[in-house]
Parts: structure tokens; C-alpha cells; sequence
């Protein structure tokens, strides 16, 4: 088994490490986080440098590279403590070219490329968190148009999206089984209401309230098939969910990094921290657990790249790296001491954002439920 990256690889995270020296320095991020803003220069900054092209395929204009490949980025973004809110399009341009329309595609690359935001998600609603089947969105056709009203929660990038993907229900329709559609709704639509929620981390993208109030589209705006929008929502999130564990990799190591930097060096009882044993167990743990979690992306996007499904072994890699990074972020901030608990050191917005991990996507409960149920599937 050979566990190098290929050349190719290499030369591109190298050129994403002196991309983030020149435009994405630690003081630039602790500022668009303090003032909870979106880091639209490095966006743009990743964009102008091709990253925006990474994974759109060929007749749109990008640069098609495999799952792996795409996961390599997001570890390394976020290893060199960027925001967690870039690079989404792998799951994105995944999701759209799995069931969008020509219109609905060419919107998508379009966006990428040029390192904007292509659309929301808009699953959650007040009644129906992890379970889709509580939807009470509802969509009704009159005089040849479709109306959707309802209430959506948690809707990441709801304010700046040009597009929502909205599961709505169809109250004519009995059979739940396929009783669901989505529809590909624009965000500037009459009867449209958006209002941010006040987190405690991912403070670079707004999470929102999206009020749709008999917001009015059109027969083409259905995003796939008529009544199967769980089984498409079931799919997209095998993209979403391992590039979330990919993310909170790097979230583990650029914690780490951090924290073995610190322990070499901090001087107390007339020695370095990292010369006490106790240090030395969390330093190995950890960095146990951050290879445990890179070989659980690694091996999942191997399988997505080779046709293997993932729908259980993403929900094992989210579920087991979004655990492992609480951790080990949180044993970062301990060998930090007083200092990991201020806001000048990134370790403290890394265990904010991280922890969201263990609930968006899917929670670790969840996981387990897609997991456990479908490893005895297999196993029947
Ligand atoms: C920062 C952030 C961004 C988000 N972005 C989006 C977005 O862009 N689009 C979107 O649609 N949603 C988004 N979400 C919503 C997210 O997907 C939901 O919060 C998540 O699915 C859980 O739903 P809930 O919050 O309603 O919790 P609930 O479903 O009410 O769950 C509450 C608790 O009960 C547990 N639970 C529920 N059912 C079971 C069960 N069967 N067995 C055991 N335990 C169970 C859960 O695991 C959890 O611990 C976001 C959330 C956050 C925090």
C-alpha cells in the first residue's frame, strides 16, 4: 500500500501554503472572526489562484481532480488555520451534478469558480432537525406555479446565497415515502425573510432563519425528481459528510502544530512543559487520533474515487473525526494553558468552530443510527 501523495498533490498544497503565508496570515482570520464577517479577500485570493476550479468538471471550464485530492485542500486549509467556511465545493458541485438541471449546474460552476457562495441548504426547519420527515414547508401548484411557504432553520449562508435548496412537502400527497421534493429556490424571491443567529463559533458565515412567505417559482425550478428529496438529501450528505471530517482533521493537527510548538518551548520548574510525562501522553494521544482521523478520510475518499459506496463509512469518518478533533483541540488548549483560553490564540476559535462538527450534517447521534443500521444491513 503506498500512503505518498503524488507530486502533483504535493505541488498543489504547496502552492495553497504560500497562497495562505502571503493572504491568509493567523491575524487576518482572528480579525474577520472578531468582527464576524466573511473573508471575502482570500476567497477571492483562492479563486484567482485556481482553487475554484479544483473538482468542476472539464466543460464547464474547471480542473476535474479526484475526491482525495479535494479533501487534501480542505485538510491543508484548515491545518494552516484558515476559515472553515471556504473551499465547500466539493460538496456542492457534487450535490449539483448529481441531480441538478443544466440551469441549476451552470449557476453552480459559475459561483465556484469565481470563489462565491452557490447555494444554501435549506433541510432543518423548527420541527424536523434530524428528522427530514417532520418537514412542515409545504409546496402547492396554482395557475401553473408552485408555491412554497413555510419556516427554515440553521440555514448556513442563507444571506448571501443566490439560491436555496428547499425540501418541501406536498400536503396532497399521503405517502411520505414520496411526499418530499426540493425546489431551487432564489434567495432575492418576494415573500423571502432572512435573519442571522447568534452562535458561539463559525463565526465567518451567517447561520439563518429563512421565513418563506407563498414564495412563488416555476415547474423548472424543481431541483431532481418529484418526491424524492430525502433519498437526495440522503446522497448529498455523503460529499458533505466527509468533507466536514476532512476539515476537522485539519482543525486537529493546526491545534496540534500549535500545541507541540508551545510545549518545546514554555519553560516552567526550570524546564520545558514537554519534558513532563503528563504532557507527553496528551502530545501522543493526540497525535494517535489525528492519524487514526487521516486515515479515515484518506481511505473513504479512496472508495468514493473507486465507486465503492460511502454512506456508512462517511458517517463512521464524520462520527469519529469530529470526536477526535473536540479532543484534541481541547487537550491543545490545555498544554496551552491561561493562553489557549484568550482569543490571541487561534486555539480558542478552533475549539469553538470544531465543536459544531458533532451536530451540523448530521449529529454524532445520527451517525450512528446510519451507521449501526447499515452495517447489519451488510452484514444480514
Ligand atoms: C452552525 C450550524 C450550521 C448549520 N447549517 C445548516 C444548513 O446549512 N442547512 C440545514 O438544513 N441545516 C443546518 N444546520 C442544522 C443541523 O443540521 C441540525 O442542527 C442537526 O441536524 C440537528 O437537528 P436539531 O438541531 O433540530 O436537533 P434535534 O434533531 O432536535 O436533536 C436534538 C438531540 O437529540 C438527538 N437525537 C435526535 N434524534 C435522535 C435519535 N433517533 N436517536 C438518538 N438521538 C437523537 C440529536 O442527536 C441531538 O443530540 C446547521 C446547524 C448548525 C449548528
Amino acid at each position: 500500500m503506498d500512503f505518498r501523495l503524488t507530486e502533483e498533490q504535493e505541488l498543489l498544497l504547496e502552492s495553497l501554503d504560500e497562497l495562505m503565508e502571503r493572504e491568509c496570515p493567523p491575524s487576518y482570520v482572528a480579525q474577520c472572526d472578531r468582527e464576524g464577517r466573511f473573508p471575502a479577500e482570500f476567497a477571492q485570493a483562492l479563486a484567482d489562484n485556481g482553487f475554484g476550479l479544483l473538482g468542476v468538471p472539464e466543460e464547464y471550464g474547471g480542473v476535474p481532480v479526484d475526491t482525495l485530492t479535494l479533501m487534501l485542500v480542505k485538510e491543508r486549509l484548515m491545518k494552516n488555520g484558515g476559515p472553515i467556511c471556504l473551499f465547500t465545493q466539493p460538496f456542492l458541485v457534487d450535490t449539483v451534478l448529481s441531480f441538478g438541471s443544466e440551469e441549476q449546474i451552470a449557476a453552480t460552476m459559475d459561483a465556484v469558480k469565481r470563489g462565491k457562495v452557490a447555494h444554501c441548504s435549506g433541510f432543518t426547519e423548527p420541527g424536523a432537525g434530524s428528522d427530514n420527515s417532520g418537514l412542515a414547508t409545504t409546496f402547492v401548484r396554482k395557475d401553473g406555479k408552485v408555491h412554497i411557504s413555510g419556516h427554515k432553520s440553521f440555514i448556513t449562508n442563507a444571506d448571501t446565497a443566490p439560491y436555496m435548496m428547499c425540501l418541501a412537502r406536498d400536503p396532497l400527497q399521503e405517502d411520505p415515502r414520496c411526499a418530499f421534493t426540493t425546489w431551487w429556490v432564489p434567495m432575492d424571491a418576494e415573500g423571502i425573510t432572512v435573519e442571522p443567529l447568534d452562535k458561539i463559533g463559525w463565526h465567518m458565515s451567517n447561520t439563518c432563519e429563512v421565513y418563506l412567505n407563498d414564495v412563488v417559482v416555476e415547474e423548472k425550478d424543481i431541483f431532481g425528481r418529484e418526491g424524492e428529496a430525502l433519498k437526495q438529501t440522503m446522497k448529498n450528505f455523503e460529499v458533505e459528510r466527509l468533507l466536514m471530517a476532512a476539515a476537522s482533521l485539519g482543525q486537529a493537527e493546526c491545534a496540534f502544530d500549535d500545541a507541540a510548538a508551545y510545549a518545546n518551548q514554555r519553560v516552567q520548574f526550570g524546564k520545558t512543559i514537554g519534558s513532563f510525562q503528563l504532557i507527553q501522553q496528551k502530545i501522543t494521544d493526540m497525535a494517535i487520533k489525528i492519524e487514526n482521523m487521516r486515515n479515515l478520510v484518506y481511505k473513504t475518499a479512496w472508495e468514493h474515487d473507486n465507486g465503492i459506496p460511502i454512506r456508512n463509512s462517511s458517517a463512521m469518518t464524520k462520527l469519529y473525526c469530529a470526536r477526535a478533533a473536540c479532543e484534541v483541540i481541547d487537550d491543545a488548549l490545555q498544554i496551552m494553558g491561561g493562553l489557549g483560553y484568550t482569543n490571541d490564540c487561534r486555539i480558542s476559535r478552533l475549539w469553538r468552530d470544531a465543536r459544531n462538527a458533532r451536530i451540523g450534517g448530521g449529529t454524532d447521534e445520527i451517525m450512528y443510527h446510519v451507521a449501526g443500521r447499515g452495517i447489519l444491513k451488510e452484514l444480514k
